[in-house]
């Protein structure tokens, strides 16, 4: 078999691989990325960020969700089918695939399905599921962006009826009436409230006391009192004892004697890297504890020609954020002038509602030792928000108490995921919270949000200034 070389070999097709691989080809590189398949896009588009969010909407759309308000109705009036919410969800994840494969071809970028596995630190080799090789391939650089797959412990008797992680849940037939999530983190909260939203009964079990322990405190009270309103449960300090399949129902038992049953669980207790079919340590390369592959700043492993990037060097773990890791990986490996990760960036968690944040939470700022103050704005005060549903939500502006500058923005509420980049925006100029009072808004937005909070807490300090 011929040998292919290139400048370029990327394992992985997700954000991470796409964003690298397209930035290789602008720069006149030659690019290979290989991915395992069946279809292109990583965890993000076929099990992750792309299909949660669309069936997020069509639960929306589809339940009238933020008409009820209006219409004094707590819950969906309709039952909605699988059928209804795989609609919308297939036909997405066909154009989201069929642009990607467009991009690569406008791009020349070749891809290759097939298993990849390191030979040496600058070759590649392709396998089929069969162990047959497909191909053979050198690079003078090389991106390992495989991704992370939800854990599956070999207590946990996992089938796709039942017992669910988040890609298995996709595949089921039917809505359950009652769902126990296991784990009250991002993947956890956010299926949570979806199916709260559809009607079904859920609960969340966690052994912390409350869900989304990062968000800063005051958002997260927010998020539970709203979540409690869709009809969520919350099941606090529990450590698992086993969880098991009977009369097709899911089971668990805790330590401390209890048990609760669901006629489906899902299973959102961690995520972990894809490492196991790359023979990394033939590189050079060896995971740390936690199983993911150590990188620098500048995402290049211990082998200085190899980068790593996306989840699989482990948190923040986003789409987003895995995006930006691969560009900035492949304009180092190819010496384009670049800069650093930014060290603020927003978080977008997509519970309905919906929260976004930037910077430091109020806890982070108490525990660091700064003088700080609280801009409030809540979701009843903005117009935009009455004319639209009137939703439970709030904006949270932390600013220093003497320079006044922008420390942390919180939001919670419809369009958070939105709204927060102005934020995010202003804090990378470093603004103060002045700056959104002397600036004019739309009117009725979101976005006037901002300005609500900045008056409320200008005006706490103002007459010291
Ligand atoms: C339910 C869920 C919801 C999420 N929601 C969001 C969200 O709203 N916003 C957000 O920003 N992020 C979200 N994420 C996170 C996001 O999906 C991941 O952070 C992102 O997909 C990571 O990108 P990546 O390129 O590192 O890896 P991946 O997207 O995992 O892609 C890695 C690819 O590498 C391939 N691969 C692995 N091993 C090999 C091999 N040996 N050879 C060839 N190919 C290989 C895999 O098949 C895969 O296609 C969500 C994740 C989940 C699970």
């Amino acid at each position: 078999m011929e040998e292919l070389y290139v400048d370029y070999i990327i394992i992985g097709s997700g954000p991470a691989g796409q964003k690298a691989a397209i930035q290789a080809a602008k720069l006149g590189k030659t690019v290979v990325v290989i991915e395992k398949g069946p279809y292109p896009g990583g965890a993000s588009l076929n099990s992750g960020t792309i299909p949660s969010k669309s069936l997020r909407e069509a639960i929306i759309d589809l339940t009238d969700f933020y008409q009820r308000s209006f219409y004094g109705k707590d819950r969906p009036q309709k039952e909605i089918s699988i059928n209804d919410l795989n609609y919308r969800l297939n036909k997405v994840l066909d154009e989201q695939r069929k642009m990607l494969l467009k991009q690569f071809e406008k791009n020349n970028i070749r891809l290759i399905f097939g298993m990849a596995r390191f030979e040496d630190s600058h070759h590649v080799l392709v396998l089929d599921e069969k162990d047959h090789l497909l191909a053979k391939m050198r690079g003078d650089y090389l991106l390992i962006a495989s991704g992370s797959q939800p854990r599956n412990p070999l207590h946990v008797p996992f089938d796709n009826e039942v017992i669910l992680d988040s890609t298995r849940l996709l595949n089921i037939d039917h809505v359950p009436k009652t769902l126990l999530v296991l784990g009250g983190g991002i993947i956890g909260s956010e299926y949570a409230s979806f199916f709260a939203a559809l009607g079904t009964e859920v609960t969340v079990v966690d052994k912390r006391d409350h869900m989304l322990p990062l968000l800063d405190i005051e958002i997260g009270t927010h998020l539970q009192k709203a979540l409690t309103a869709i009809g969520l449960k919350m099941v606090g300090k529990k450590e698992l004892e086993s969880i098991k399949r009977v009369n097709g129902h899911a089971e668990v038992k805790f330590t401390d004697g209890t048990q609760l049953e669901a006629e489906m669980l899902l299973y959102a207790l961690g995520r972990e890297a894809n490492v196991e079919h790359l023979h990394i340590e033939k590189a050079g390369i060896s995971v740390d504890k936690s199983g993911y592959i150590p990188v620098n700043a500048l995402f290049q492993t211990v082998v200085p020609h190899i980068y790593a990037a996306g989840d699989v060097i482990g948190g923040p773990s986003l789409a987003s954020t895995s995006m930006e890791q691969g560009r900035l990986a492949t304009r180092h490996a190819f010496d384009v002038q670049t800069h650093h990760f930014p060290t603020f960036y927003p978080i977008g968690i997509y519970t309905i509602p919906e929260i976004s944040s930037c910077g430091y939470t109020e806890e982070q700022l108490k525990e660091l030792g700064f003088r700080y103050e609280i801009g409030r704005a809540y979701y009843y005060e903005i117009a935009r928000n009455l004319l639209v549903g009137n939703d439970p939500g709030m904006f949270k502006i932390l600013f220093h108490a003497d320079t006044l500058e922008i420390l942390g923005i919180h939001i919670i509420g419809r369009a958070a995921t939105e709204v927060i980049h102005i934020g995010q925006i202003a804090m990378s100029f470093n603004a103060r919270i002045d700056y959104f009072i002397d600036q004019v808004f739309n009117y009725p937005t979101y976005a006037e949000g901002y300005r609500i909070a900045a008056l409320n807490g200008f005006n706490k300090v103002k007459h010291k200034k």
